[in-house]
Formats: C-alpha cells, sequence, structure tokens
C-alpha cells in the first residue's frame, strides 16, 4: 500500500473510533476558527477532547484511555492529579479567589524562583510569551538599543514565533534571525549588529523546533560576543528549567543576564515570569527609596494571581525540588535511550533527539541538529506515527514531541516503548 493509502486509511479509523471527539469539533469550529485556541493542538482529521486526566493517564469523550506521553508540551510535568498542588489551591480559593492586591503567596513563590534559579530579582507574568516579552522590554529599556537576535526554529511565543525565520504576525521589535548551532554565522552576524545590539533570546534546546539541544561551545560562544558587544544576554528556560537542579543554561555552562519561565511551574495554572540581574530588573522598582525618575510599568491583573501563586508555591517548595529534578533528567535520559534502540532496530528512517525528560521523534535520518533540517522530513511517516501511537493508546504530539511527567510508572514507560515498537513494525507491511 502506497504512503498517502496508509495515512488516509489511518486517518479513517481515527475518525471512526472517535465520533464523540469529531461532533464536538464540528460544532466548536462554529464559534472557535479551527475548533480550538491553542494552534498547537490542531491535527487531521480533528484533534481529541479530553474529558478527564489521572495520574499519567488521559480519557477522551469517547471513553479511550491514553498514557499521556506529551505532558501538555512540558507544562504538565507533574501529572494530572498531583494533590499536594490540587489541595492547596483548592484551600487558597475557599477564602479568596481574586484579591486586588498583594497576596501572601507571592513573594514566597519569588524567593523559591531567586534560591532555585540563581535570580536576584524576579516578576511574574501570565504566560511564557508575556515573559519573554517583557524580557525583551527590559532589555530594549536597559541598553537604548534596538535590535534583538533570535534563532531559526526558536519559539517564545505566539507572537514571538521563529519555526521558519521571522513570522508576519510577531510583536514588530526589529529582530534578526541567526541560525541555530551555527557558531560562525552567529558570530559574525553579532559583530556586524555590535552597537544596536539589545538583546539575545535564545532557547538553551529549540523546543517546539523539535527538541534540539544547542552545542555547548556554540552557546558559550555566543553569550560570550553578545555580552562583549554590550547586549543583555536572555535564555528562554520556559521549558527547560526542570533540567537538572538549576535549569538548562547552567547545565551547558552558560550564566544569562536574564531568564524566562512558564510551564509546569504553575502547576498546571497559567503562569510565566522572568528575572536575573538586579541592575537589569530594578527598572521595575517603583519604591521611592530607589529613586528612580521612570521605572518601567509591568501591570497585569493576573500576574499575582492567588491560584498560581499557591501552585508555584507547592510545585517548587515540595513537588519539583532539585534533587526531584536531577533524578527526572537522569530518568529521561535513560528512557531516551530506549527509544532510540527501539527505532534503531525498527529499520524504520526515524530518529531521536532531546535532552532529559523532553524528547521528539523525527521522521527523517539522521537527527536533526537545527531547525531547517527537523522540518525537512517525511510528514506522512511522521503522521503515521503520531496516528499509531494513539491507536495504541499513547499520547504524543503530532510533530514527534514526549515528555516524560513525574507521575509515569515503569509500566507506562514500558507500554510506550512496546506501542512505538509496534507501530514501527507495523509499517513494514
Ligand atoms: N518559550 C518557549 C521555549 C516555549 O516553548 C513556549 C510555549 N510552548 C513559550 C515560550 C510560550 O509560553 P506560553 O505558551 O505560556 O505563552
Amino acid at each position: 500500500m502506497s504512503m498517502d493509502a496508509k495515512v488516509e486509511r489511518a486517518r479513517q479509523e481515527f475518525g471512526d473510533r472517535n465520533p464523540r471527539s469529531r461532533r464536538y469539533f464540528e460544532s466548536a469550529r462554529q464559534v472557535l476558527p479551527g475548533g480550538h485556541t491553542r494552534t498547537v493542538l490542531t491535527h487531521l482529521p480533528f484533534p481529541l477532547v479530553f474529558a478527564t486526566g489521572e495520574g499519567s493517564t488521559l480519557t477522551d469523550i469517547d471513553g479511550h484511555v491514553y498514557v499521556d506521553m506529551l505532558g501538555d508540551y512540558t507544562a504538565g510535568l507533574l501529572g494530572h492529579s498531583e494533590r499536594r498542588v490540587l489541595d492547596a489551591v483548592a484551600l487558597a480559593l475557599t477564602s479568596n479567589a481574586s484579591v486586588g492586591g498583594i497576596h501572601p503567596a507571592e513573594a514566597p513563590l519569588a524567593r523559591h524562583m531567586c534560591d532555585r534559579f540563581g535570580l536576584e530579582r524576579v516578576r511574574f507574568t501570565n504566560s511564557g510569551t508575556e515573559a519573554n516579552l517583557m524580557a525583551i522590554t527590559t532589555a530594549l529599556m536597559a541598553t537604548g538599543r534596538s535590535r534583538v537576535m533570535v534563532f531559526q526554529g526558536g519559539y517564545h511565543g505566539g507572537l514571538l514565533y521563529f519555526a521558519t525565520g521571522q513570522a508576519r504576525w510577531n510583536a514588530p521589535y526589529e529582530f534578526v534571525v541567526a541560525s541555530y548551532n551555527d557558531t560562525d554565522a552567529t558570530l559574525k552576524l553579532i559583530k556586524e549588529i555590535g552597537p544596536n545590539l539589545a538583546a539575545l533570546l535564545v532557547e538553551p534546546m529549540l523546543g517546539a523546533g523539535g527538541c534540539i539541544p544547542a552545542d555547548t561551545q556554540f552557546l558559550q560562544a555566543a553569550f560570550g560576543a553578545a555580552r562583549e558587544a554590550g547586549a543583555v544576554v536572555i535564555a528562554d528556560e520556559v521549558m527547560t528549567s526542570r533540567h537538572g537542579a538549576t535549569g538548562m543554561a547552567a547545565l551547558l555552562g552558560v550564566r544569562p543576564d536574564l531568564a524566562t519561565y512558564g510551564k509546569y511551574i504553575g502547576g498546571g495554572f497559567s503562569f510565566g515570569a522572568f528575572g536575573g540581574a538586579a541592575v537589569l530588573m530594578d527598572q521595575y522598582d517603583t519604591s521611592p527609596a530607589v529613586g528612580h525618575v521612570s521605572p518601567i510599568a509591568h501591570a497585569g491583573t493576573f500576574n499575582n494571581n492567588i491560584a498560581t501563586m499557591t501552585a508555584g508555591t507547592v510545585v517548587l517548595g515540595e513537588v519539583f525540588t532539585a534533587s526531584v529534578a536531577k533524578d527526572h533528567m537522569a530518568r529521561g535520559n535513560e528512557f531516551r535511550s530506549l527509544i532510540m534502540d527501539v527505532v534503531s532496530r525498527s529499520g524504520v528512517p526515524v530518529s531521536v533527539t532531546g535532552f532529559g525528560s523532553m524528547m521528539s521523534l523525527h521522521a527523517r535520518i539522521p537527527a536533526p541538529t537545527d531547525a531547517v533540517q527537523a522540518a525537512d522530513r517525511d510528514a506522512e511517516l511522521q503522521e503515521l506515527i503520531f496516528l499509531g501511537l494513539l491507536q495504541r493508546g499513547i499520547y504524543t504530539a503530532p510533530r514527534g514531541m514526549i515528555n516524560l511527567s513525574l507521575a509515569h510508572t515503569d509500566d507506562d514507560l514500558a507500554a510506550a516503548l512496546d506501542a512505538l515498537a509496534d507501530c514501527l513494525s507495523a509499517l513494514h507491511s
């Protein structure tokens, strides 16, 4: 059977298995363009609708149970029913849902963030997108410069999208898009821009771009050159702060001036944060003692919302401590090498990239080292793997992303490996 026909059959079977999700989707499309409100969830013939989650599993509205190997694109690190977080939030919400003032859970979360990630100061936002917009703004205001270096394949938020270079809908900063993991070209570009470069914004590993880690030497050289040019160096750790005790930048031997955070730290509630050097962050200090003539205003009704502040304090203080983070990274590395074994034994042209508990399957060989290579893959094979895994009860991202959560049991991981082996072997028939 041709690949086209296999894809057509897989979509048909998926549609037949999920009549309730289909009906929901068709009705939702009348009021939500595309039937949902997160573009990343799109796939053919329609995305699943989930009714409940428990531990490491999700149940859709047609009653199928899946091992959740996606972990909400890293935001679901804790799994679906971490009682310590949910109970603390439920308790906090019995007295107040929104205070319109300062709440006692705010500074403790800030303290956890500073201690854990080596920040001198931090401020909260509602999303990783906002955190990056604010970090860029912080750099522009501090330097008085205008240009911002980002990387092809980078993703820093809905308005900071560089999957294929500069998106037309991006926020109107003066971006310069460099090539990820290309040290010579990046250093040359930094030299050219020199005194106009306000910031370098980079993910220690391209997340949405395919779980492609930065080469240590590339990242260190880019940080050094940008700093020498007088720019502010910003690490986007929205996804990667889960790695090791203090986040991935430190593991690659670099220390940014500012870093941005999001995802799992909010324990499933909307979260974002940016922080770093006091000399930059104190541009937001409005206290008279500092005597700033014109601090930067940073408002946001829900920046300090009670649910997130409470959840985050429990996440960093009790659940995902530095030692749990280190163990989780080791478990991820081990699982990724098992996935690689399954893939290489299958003889199907698929590669695996990643770091720690984040990884991606790519329908191409060899494994990509930048986003241009990652995009150059067999789209039909990628779709067949995604739909084949769903059919076998394993939920991943259409683009191949897999993220381990704290809720995964050894049996879950074994089931995922078996399903992948079975799915790849079925592709030979
Ligand atoms: N930065 C990175 C590296 C991300 O992966 C994401 C989200 N996928 C964001 C920023 C944006 O975060 P949010 O979706 O919370 O706006």
